[in-house]
């Protein structure tokens, strides 16, 4: 299993790890702060002892692997260096609890429970289970959520039970995702305004995501919805 940094800190740009296993395009560490592609999220870019990285994925068992283009002369044993791009990295979790913001406000004031989302730097998308569909109403949410962003709430991270996580109502707002069967569920709170259980990358404040710029609504058929969005 690999220890997540970006639990302890989603902040961490660099870090030093021990080198666990190396394939010809990619290679495990002990310790990573590159966030793997999952839960909608796309997987961190960067580089690890001077080689690219390319991806980050989810292997078995817990286990992070960095896909590269060469693991080069990198062996297991070796000690690297891993640079994050902070910069498409910091746009990913701004997006990611934007995602969490709208949902909020949408399960809030409809009920709609969201059927997937797809996050990425420049474009990200949910799409969530309604039944009517009103795009003046919609673009209410959305000025409700930058009302929200303006008023800079925290957003923090922490573990619970997961009996006493699970009477929270809301806890997931996922239509078929059950949480996963762990004695200890993460939950990510924006306060005021959300509980979730997620085991995401998010930044801090919510005013660094500055504004959420709703781009279309799609109807994918009688009850399916989908808002493409962006942030600056
Ligand atoms: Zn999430």
């Amino acid at each position: 299993m690999t220890k997540k940094l970006f639990w302890q800190d989603a902040y961490i740009k660099e870090f030093d790890a021990t080198v666990t296993s190396v394939a010809p395009n990619q290679i495990e560490l002990d310790q990573t702060a590159f966030n793997p592609h999952g839960g909608g999220l796309v997987g961190d870019t960067g580089s690890l002892g001077g080689v690219k990285v390319l991806d980050t994925v989810k292997g078995n068992a817990d286990v992070i692997l960095h896909v590269v283009e060469s693991s080069g002369t990198i062996s297991v044993g070796s000690q690297v260096h891993g640079i994050i791009d902070w910069e498409r990295r910091h746009k990913i979790m701004r997006m990611h609890t934007s995602a969490h913001l709208l949902s909020a406000i949408f399960n809030k004031e409809t009920g709609a429970l969201i059927t997937g989302n797809q996050i990425e730097p420049e474009r990200s998308r949910i799409d969530f289970s309604l039944e009517g569909f009103d795009r003046e109403r919609m673009l209410g949410y959305c000025k409700q959520a930058n009302e929200a962003i303006g008023k800079n709430p925290p957003v923090k991270t922490y573990f619970m039970k997961r009996e006493e996580a699970l009477q929270i109502p809301g806890i997931t707002k996922l239509a078929t995702a059950a949480p996963p069967d762990v004695q200890e569920l993460r939950i990510v709170e924006i306060e005021g305004l959300d509980l979730q259980a997620d085991g995401g990358i998010h930044v801090k404040n919510l005013g660094e995501i500055i504004r959420i710029d709703p781009m279309k609504f799609e109807n994918k058929g009688k009850s399916n919805r989908r808002l493409y969005f962006t942030i600056p």
